[in-house]
């Protein structure tokens, strides 16, 4: 059992493709996780990065707390069970499973323990001399399974395993899988494009779209909460309706207007709280979704109710789908557009054409803004911001019919009618500021979302761990005026914005070789000498320890009675030798006799089906002549006479062959039997004799070691200084690749391992042709008196609390460039500075294909 973390992961293939785009994910131990998604959209390759099949592109991998981007697919504990089940034709099941632990050298008996174990958890006892070719897709697949459960993995890896079974099939091994999981209580990674089975079986659900995480939730948050219109679009069947629709606020009211056939409704302002207040502005293109169970026809005209026009139904048995098309009367309805698909209990009374009066539920009807990208949710869960009615006067913030002071570098002239941008994370909760109340306290994936109460409005902060809070009680509120933006409503000009949170600079990257060709810095190679030096050491460490090792080994080897031991050694073999010879010798006489007994109990059933067959096939012929010859001396009528005599004439002519295609079926199937028995025994006697002969092989090899235990260990130990020495010299060159980041101003920095093994690992090679975009934070920059980017002070940023210097350099663009350091001293306008970069606190993006490799 393991948990797994995915960070910033990519997948680039080589034609180009950016098949993975920037995944993160924490799956926890033991979790059921399912990947979902249309075809192509990246499943499938994120599943195989895990499993090791394909190389990360950037960003990392860790099983437990260990990054396994570069540890084999067999080391990495993980077993994968794919769509067309890979077994070995030639192996029985039985051989099938027990293969990897075969690799593994697991004694016989305990072989045959864990594959009657995991055969009984997935039925497939009665089937283990069987070839896969003689089973089911069904049996096959549990095979494949069984064979998966069999290594003991960390994490089992399931791609699209039920995608070739059909429909019955699917939905009965889907139950069985689920249970396997609870039973193992194993990490299970699946991947599926059907959303059911998504659904049914994942603790969690991740949902991609053109190699991006969409949204990450279990299936129920998933239904109730779609993030944008393409999860709510894909999770759910018949698909959710869309509408596109524009909302526009009155008071404590909001209208919902159709676009396409000007019907209308009415939503509760209350409902739509978490709404930034200019989508509720009657002209932002909102889609509009509901799904079909959340419409209920009711009586004509009921208040509140819209007109749906029926174009047709589909029963599905317990319940119907009604399709037709919404407007606002019933003159106005256009059957192309507006279309609705409603889920009833029953269509008594109704008629395709006829008008009804539809609700739709407003708890359960969502909203999409129709001009973002991915269509987002514009109700989402946790509101990232607040906008606030706002204004300045002398210098203060009337905010929430409060007066707030203004830090010294937000001093602002006044202003009547603004608009506050305030994110909910710079709500700062019993902090010094103004009295909210805590309306509710809403826990959303672990995030404790706050609704507060201020000068009759509702807004949303995010509580810190450490906030002490509770429903219904007044706090103290105050601002991280370091993220506020200001707009003057008139205008819309903005007033005073946040300083970005990071600093981006234009880099390239060089090696240790070109640097030194070109500035000779003592410093770098001194590093250089250092890091080889480092890594000589350690290798040298672990040579030593090996040789003590050995030399340990050796000495107690010397106490060891050896020819007693060889003498025992030999009297085992000897007497396994003769054990197992007898029982092998008995095996093949007891295959002998079963085997003749299958061919005796064949042979006599095809005498006597060929014996039943002539009876059978005579007393038909005699019966035909017999009621020929009656009917031809009761009847008199030619016509009549001449179409019984052709029907005897047909009998006669296909007799021979009836017969033998009679006889011909039976055989057929006593073949079949025969076959079948033919191929369980040998199968049982292979299977036998073989672990009777590896018995004898593992002992011998074992007696040829203690005929001369020293040699053993010296060979052992020769192996071992020889990967050893190898891996010295390998280290060795890697710690002399020292490489370099450039910036355009002309400083360079060392890059530290980590980070250089991050872009390695990105790019290869091509890390040093590429532009790359390197973002500090502001308080990653340390001040130097002689080295480091030249820099100009501009000016000071006192926000309070906080206080940021604002410099300028030159980036050898034609305008001066900024950034921002967190300091806690003021300094002079015009002053010189040096600032080099903590570039472990960095951001490191390629910006060609836009991969973030640190
Ligand atoms: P899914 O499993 O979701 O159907 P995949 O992960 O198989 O999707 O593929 C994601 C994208 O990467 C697709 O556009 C696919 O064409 C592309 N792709 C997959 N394998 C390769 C490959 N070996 N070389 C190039 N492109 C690939």
């Amino acid at each position: 059992m393991a948990g797994l973390k995915l960070e910033h992961i990519y997948k680039v293939y080589a034609n180009g493709t950016k098949a993975v785009n920037d995944i993160s994910l924490d799956i926890k131990n033991g979790e059921f996780i399912v990947f979902v998604g249309p075809s192509g959209c990246g499943k499938s390759t994120t599943l195989r990065m895990i499993a090791g099949l394909e190389d990360i592109t950037a960003g990392e991998l860790y099983i437990d707390s260990d990054i396994v981007n570069d540890v084999e697919p067999k080391d990495r504990d993980i077993a994968m069970v794919f769509q067309n089940y890979a077994l070995y034709p030639h192996m029985t099941v039985f051989e099938n499973m027990a293969f990897g632990l075969r690799l593994r050298h697991i004694p016989n008996d305990v072989i045959q323990e864990k594959v009657l174990w995991a055969a009984d958890i997935l039925g497939i006892k009665d089937y283990l001399d069987r070839k896969p070719r003689n089973m089911s897709g069904g049996q096959r697949q549990r095979v494949a399974l069984g064979r998966s459960i069999l290594r003991d993995p960390k994490v089992m890896l399931l791609d699209e395993p039920l995608s070739n079974l059909d429909a019955k099939l699917r939905t009965q091994m889907r139950t069985e899988i689920a249970k396997l999981h609870q039973k193992l209580k194993t990490t299970f990674i699946y991947v599926t494009h059907d959303q059911t089975e998504a659904m049914t079986l994942g603790d969690r659900v991740v949902v991609m779209k053109g190699g991006r995480i969409q949204q990450v939730d279990t299936p129920k948050n998933l239904y109730n909460y779609p993030s944008n219109k393409f999860v709510a679009g894909f999770i759910g069947t018949p698909q959710m309706n869309f509408f596109p629709v524009t909302l526009k606020r009155d008071g404590e009211s909001v209208s919902v207007l159709f676009k396409d056939n000007d019907a209308t409704l009415q939503v509760a302002y209350n409902k739509l709280i978490k709404v930034l207040p200019e989508y509720l502005d009657g002209a932002h293109n909102i889609t509009l979704g509901i799904r079909c169970e959340s419409v209920s026809v009711v009586e004509d005209n009921t208040e509140g109710s819209i007109k749906v026009k029926i174009s047709h139904f589909e029963e599905l048995g317990a319940e119907c789908l009604i399709y037709g098309s919404i407007a606002s009367d019933e003159e106005n309805i256009n059957s192309t557009k507006g279309q609705i698909i409603i889920r009833v209990n029953s269509v008594d009374n109704l008629q395709p054409g006829d008008v009804i009066s539809c609700l739709f539920d407003m708890d359960k009807t969502y909203f999409f803004d129709a001009d973002s990208e991915d269509e987002e949710t514009i109700i989402p869960r946790i509101p990232t911001i607040n906008t606030l009615d706002a204004a300045i006067k002398n210098n203060e913030l009337h905010l929430l019919g409060n007066k707030l002071a203004l830090p010294p570098i937000l001093q602002t002239p006044d202003l009547q009618d603004g608009q506050l941008i305030l994110p909910s994370d710079a709500v700062l909760l019993c902090h010094d500021g103004f009295k909210a109340k805590v309306e509710k306290i809403e826990v959303i994936n672990k995030t404790r979302l706050v609704h507060l109460l201020a000068g009759d409005r509702i807004f949303f902060a995010i509580a810190k761990h450490e906030d002490v809070i509770s429903e219904g009680e007044e706090i103290s509120v105050g601002l991280d005026f370091t993220k506020l933006t200001l707009i003057n409503k008139k205008d819309e000009a903005v007033m005073f914005s946040p300083i970005a949170s990071l600093d981006a600079f234009d880099a390239t990257f060089t090696n240790y070789q070109s640097v030194m060709t070109k500035s000779n810095n003592p410093e770098f190679s001194a590093y250089k000498d250092k890091k080889v030096a480092e890594v000589a050491s350690k290798m040298d460490e672990k040579i030593k320890e090996a040789e003590d090792e050995f030399a340990k080994a050796k000495e107690e080897l010397s106490t060891h009675d050896t020819a007693k031991e060889l003498a025992d050694k030999q009297a085992a073999y000897n007497k396994l030798c003769a054990d197992n010879k007898a029982e092998i010798a008995s095996t093949n006489a007891q295959y002998k006799a079963d085997m003749k007994e299958i061919n005796d109990t064949y042979n006599s059933a095809v005498k006597d089906a060929k014996e039943k067959n002539e009876a059978l096939f005579k007393a038909k012929l005699e019966k035909e002549e017999v009621e020929f010859k009656t009917f031809k001396e009761n009847n008199t009528d030619k016509e009549i006479l001449k179409r019984r005599s052709d029907a005897y004439h047909m009998f006669k002519d296909n007799y021979h062959l009836d017969k033998e295609n009679s006889l011909n079926l039976v055989l057929k199937g006593l073949n079949l039997d025969f076959e079948s028995k033919v191929s369980t025994l040998e199968a049982n006697k292979k299977r036998k004799v073989e672990l009777l002969k590896k018995e004898i092989s593992d002992a011998k090899a074992d007696l040829k070691i203690a005929a001369n235990p020293l040699a053993h260990l010296e060979k052992q130990h020769q192996a071992r200084m020889k990967d050893l020495a190898k891996e010295k010299e390998e280290a060795l060159l890697k710690a002399s690749y020292i490489f370099f980041l450039e910036f355009a101003n002309g400083y360079d920095d060392i890059l530290a391992e980590t980070i250089s093994n991050k872009l390695i690992q990105g790019l290869g090679t091509r890390v040093f042709t590429k532009r790359y975009k390197v973002e500090m934070p502001h308080d990653g920059y340390v001040l130097s008196t002689d080295k480091g980017i030249e820099v100009v002070v501009e000016n000071n940023l006192d926000y309070g609390e906080t206080f940021f210097v604002r410099c300028s350099y030159d980036d050898n663009a034609s305008e001066r460039q900024y950034l921002y350091i967190k300091t806690n001293e003021a300094y002079t306008k015009g002053e010189k500075l040096r600032v080099t970069l903590d570039l472990e606190k960095s951001q490191i993006t390629e910006t060609d294909m836009n991969i973030r490799l640190y």
